[in-house]
């Protein structure tokens, strides 16, 4: 095999190039109705009432966290083990990240170490279901109610994820999804924030225009008037209509998706969980994983020169996620590898194998052929 094999992609088909088609032909390419008919589509897939739709997950992120108008000062208690995004969308803001370490099992956080770490300044919690799987949502929203903290949940990786049998979107005050190639569905770029919440919906709106507090349907006519008020300092972070035309037409195929990615990940549970060398990934039962990424924990061997080997054979495999503390930007805040000796245990011992809708058998077969000759 001479291909190379990715951890992640996208599927995009034919219908999808139509309906992106359809809308560059027509008058609205952006703010246009293709972007209210998506918010609409994925708040009711997930069971929330409202959508707000951007040019990407990092952006919802970014004014999920500005919609809670915190003091400056404001701690938000969230998890090491996460692509660099969560944590960045608090120093954005000028707030404290503060870092717990994670679970052992499932390497999503620990509510005990969240309870640790809260202060007179903790404002709010952002959990992330990492690799597609729900975090212990009971526990974190009880540990919210009684410090009377907001929750934000980046679900980026877990659309389409289950939680006691009710989909992802309405455990936080606020839910965060990612478009992006790798995600279950995409728009290329491309984020929302899903709430059930009226304010937080108006207000997002204007966050993500300048700060301008009418859409831009609304000054268009013969009736409409020319002025606007700018009510917040915000950016543009709109996504277009041709976008959320391809997110509308990407949804349709979701459940599919999904279903791939979990017979997917029951093949590798199967061939790999006798493999002494591999640690496979374990799924709570209350949870439906919606399988973004599928981690395996290596033992007495070493990860990198697994990870080489894999490469060489043509295999994506891949390492999520690298925790802040290892990156330059962020020793400034001093945070130490030995204060999370979970998630440096799990970051230095995990490889993500490849795991996407379009991924065929054949190629499945391949990886773990090669990873079990390699291992033995
Ligand atoms: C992908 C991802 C993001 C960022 O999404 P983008 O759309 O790439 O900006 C944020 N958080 C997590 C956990 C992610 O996996």
């Amino acid at each position: 095999m001479n291909r190379f094999i990715p951890y992640g992609k996208h599927s995009v088909s034919s219908e999808d190039l139509k309906e992106v088609n359809d809308v560059l032909s027509s008058d609205w390419i952006i703010s246009g109705p293709k972007v209210a008919e998506f918010e609409d589509a994925v708040a009711k897939y997930c069971g929330v009432k409202y959508g707000i739709a951007v040019s990407s997950g990092t952006a919802a992120l970014d004014i999920a966290i500005q919609a809670l108008n915190l003091p400056a000062g404001s701690e938000i208690i969230t998890t090491p083990f996460t692509f660099i995004a969560t944590i960045n969308s608090i120093l954005f803001n000028n707030l404290t990240p503060i870092l717990v370490d994670i679970l052992p099992d499932t390497y999503n956080i620990d509510p005990q170490s969240i309870r640790k770490k809260i202060t007179a300044n903790t404002r709010a919690i952002l959990y992330v279901n990492y690799a597609g799987q729900p975090c212990d949502i009971k526990n974190i929203q009880q540990i919210a109610r009684e410090h009377n903290l907001f929750l934000i949940e980046d679900s980026a990786q877990a659309l389409g994820a289950e939680y006691n049998g009710r989909k992802i979107g309405g455990f936080a005050d606020l839910t965060i999804l990612s478009f992006h190639p790798v995600k279950h569905i995409t728009t290329g770029e491309g984020g929302m924030v899903i709430t059930n919440d009226k304010y937080f919906n108006e207000k997002l709106k204007i966050l993500r225009n300048h700060g301008i507090n009418k859409e831009a349907r609304e000054r268009l006519g013969p009736n409409a008037d020319w002025s606007y008020d700018i009510t917040s300092l915000a950016r543009n972070y709109r996504i277009t209509d041709f976008q959320a035309a391809l997110g509308l037409s990407q949804l349709k195929k979701l459940e599919y998706f999904l279903k791939r990615r979990r017979e997917i990940a029951q093949k590798y549970d199967q061939e790999l969980q006798n493999c002494s060398n591999i640690v496979t990934p374990v799924v709570r039962s209350e949870v439906q994983s919606a399988w973004h990424l599928y981690p395996i924990l290596i033992q007495n061997y070493d990860r990198n020169l697994l990870f080489r080997k894999m490469r060489e054979k043509g295999i994506g495999v891949n390492v999520h996620h690298i925790p802040p503390y290892h990156f330059t930007y962020h020793q400034r805040f001093g945070w130490k590898a030995e204060d999370y000796p979970v998630t440096e245990s799990v970051f230095r011992r995990t490889l993500t194998l490849s795991i996407y809708p379009s991924l065929t058998e054949e190629e499945q077969d391949y990886i773990i052929q090669t990873i079990k000759e390699i291992l033995k």
